[in-house]
């Protein structure tokens, strides 16, 4: 039996090469600029490649969580599917307003 919390061992799953979900591990880089977080600042990041091309920078806590599977992208997928099924009704076009 290991004493080892199952937060730790899971970590150790996001090295370069691995898979989740759309994602593949590439490198472990510097947290991105625009995180301020200390705690988040502290934390270890990867850069993944997603299998839509783009790469971007992960907070490998996120990952071993399951909290990200792509770059976005799914995300993007599955509101463009949505707003098709939904179409709005009596929506104005809002790109005229302009200034008197
Ligand atoms: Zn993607």
């Amino acid at each position: 039996m290991s004493a080892e919390p199952i937060q730790k061992r899971k970590l150790d799953h996001v090295v370069p090469g691995a898979r989740f979900g759309r994602l593949l591990v590439e490198a472990v880089v510097p947290a991105p600029d625009h995180v301020f977080g200390k705690v988040a600042r502290r934390r270890p990041w990867v850069s993944a490649l997603c299998d839509c091309g783009k790469r971007k920078a992960f907070i490998v806590d996120a990952i071993a969580r399951g909290d990200v599977k792509s770059c976005g992208c799914k995300l993007r997928e599955h509101r463009k599917e949505y707003t098709r099924r939904h179409q709005p009704v009596n929506r104005k076009a809002t790109g005229k307003n302009l200034p008197a």
